[in-house]
């Protein structure tokens, strides 16, 4: 099984079984977002705690991309504070985005699977709604209490 193989793999099983699929009732903030592109809508609610994201859950109907990267989000930022959060949305879009045949960084962990993505372009905003979503909520919990609205398009 190649890099390729495995990285699909991941990416169907995440579709398949999104982890952390659902609401968060209360939550400490929450967001929607809405990838008009391709249809995909999802919803994050998290509880922070120390400043620390302690619980994230998402919920939604969206492309295998879409449901697989927010799944692997989730589990990617428990227990991150907004710096590290931002940071790894850095990276992970600098992933997405990047020509050439770099190889995908190690250090990404299981989030590397959606590596392939930057193949096609128009899957890009797909993968990355959801980090899109959770800063919006991030941004919303510094401020006021509700919930904030995003739109990739
Ligand atoms: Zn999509």
């Amino acid at each position: 099984m190649d890099l390729k193989d495995l990285y699909r793999d991941v990416i169907l099983d995440h579709n398949k079984q999104p982890r952390n699929f659902g609401r968060l009732d209360p939550c400490d903030t929450s967001a929607d977002g809405n990838n008009p592109l391709c249809g995909d809508r999802l919803t994050v609610t998290l509880r922070i705690a120390g400043g620390r994201v302690s619980d994230i859950r998402f919920e939604g109907k969206g492309c295998a991309i879409s449901t697989a990267s927010a799944s692997l989000m989730t589990e990617a930022v428990k227990g991150l504070d907004a710096a590290q959060i931002h940071a790894l949305h850095a990276r992970v879009h600098g992933m997405l985005t990047e020509h050439g045949d770099a190889l995908p960084p190690t250090d990404l962990g299981k989030l590397a699977a959606l590596a392939g993505v930057r193949e096609y372009p128009a899957r890009v905003k797909c993968a990355s709604l959801c980090w899109h979503t959770l800063d919006a909520a991030l941004a919303h919990a510094a401020d006021a209490p509700g919930a904030a609205t995003v739109s990739t398009e």
